[in-house]
């Protein structure tokens, strides 16, 4: 039997925390508002002891962070968050207040690698070694599995801040990044798209024109991981893509882009399995918190293999 771990999916503007061993035990779930770094920190470690009282110890705990973080453990500042532009939360120590206010081994990384995890070992990502996991949300950001290995490298990769063509004719927009302006989350987030069209994107209808702009920059990106990366398959989670109509959108634009160069028949005849919905919907952060936990004791995850998903249907 597996040891009952801990997950935190931190995001910047709500922490999920859960202990479990996974999708089919699931034992308690909390969600609060991310407020200060004292105050949330704090809730977190009041659930996981409350959690302890009563299911007994936990073995770790995972941490899905918003970032940018320091994912390194022979870092001085491993486990930190580092430059993000949320308000407090610049230079905050995360995963060593768990480790010594819980006395448990604490796993720390992005949101998106840990998300990837948690789609590796249950969702639309079992048995591939090569793979992406981007959200198209609040930012865009990317992560995932190379040869078997999460993404560092550097510190870790920063896929929604990639420069894509920008024709300022077609779409005068500057981007809403404050680093970079008119980089892929600048042009492509959710706030991006809402202050391009005065309204937000929940609420433009699946018809507007704001779609082909947004499944256009997304093919723009995905080429360039594709051509980078070589990955097997890419999963598309967050809110943006709640638009589902966006994925036949985003899958013909990439065909067209790869322009029959990449001799793959997972992008020549099988796409719709290639670019795919996440298979824990919307749940992989807080579960890859509970695979990254289960990792950082050794326990392995990976189990069979299961069919991606294909919302808007076959694409050819
Ligand atoms: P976060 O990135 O903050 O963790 P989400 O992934 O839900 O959270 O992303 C929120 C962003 O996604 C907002 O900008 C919101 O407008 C947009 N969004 C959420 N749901 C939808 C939807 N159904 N259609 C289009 N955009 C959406
Ligand atoms: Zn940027």
């Amino acid at each position: 039997m597996k040891a009952l771990v801990g997950g935190i999916e931190a995001g910047g503007t709500k922490f999920v925390c859960a202990v479990g061993t996974g999708p089919d035990d699931f034992r308690d779930e909390v969600r609060f508002p991310t407020t200060t770094p004292d105050e949330t920190i704090s809730r977190c470690v009041e659930f996981f002891r409350g959690a302890e009282a009563r299911f007994g110890t936990l073995a770790a705990v995972g941490v899905a962070s918003f970032g940018p973080v320091d994912p390194n453990p022979a870092s001085p500042t491993f486990g930190y968050i580092t430059s993000t532009p949320k308000p407090g939360w610049r230079d905050t120590e995360f995963a060593g207040v768990l480790q010594r206010e819980l006395g448990l081994p604490v796993g720390f990384d992005t949101d998106v690698n840990v998300a990837a995890l948690g789609e590796a070992a249950w969702g639309a990502a079992q048995g591939l070694d090569t793979f992406l996991y981007l959200t198209i949300g609040t930012g865009i950001g990317g992560g995932g599995l190379v040869g078997g290995q999460l993404m560092h490298g550097l510190i870790h990769p920063e896929m929604g801040h990639i420069r894509l063509p920008h024709d300022l004719t077609a779409d005068p927009f500057p981007g809403v990044c404050p680093f970079h302006g008119d980089c892929l989350e600048g042009l492509a987030s959710g706030p991006a798209i809402e202050r391009r069209w005065g309204c937000p994107a929940t609420e433009l209808p699946p018809d507007h024109p704001a779609w082909i702009l947004e499944a256009n920059y997304l093919a723009l990106a995905l080429v360039n991981f594709i051509c980078t990366l070589s990955p097997q398959r890419i999963i598309l989670g967050g809110g943006v893509m709640e638009q589902t109509q966006l994925f036949p959108m985003i899958r013909a634009k990439v065909r067209e882009l790869l322009a029959d160069y990449i001799r793959a028949e997972a992008i020549l005849t099988r796409i719709y399995q290639y670019l795919v919905p996440p298979g824990l919907d919307n749940r992989s952060g807080v579960l890859g918190a509970i695979a990254l936990a289960q990792r950082q004791i050794g326990e392995a995850t990976a189990e069979g293999v299961c069919e991606p998903k294909n919302p808007g249907g076959i694409n050819r």
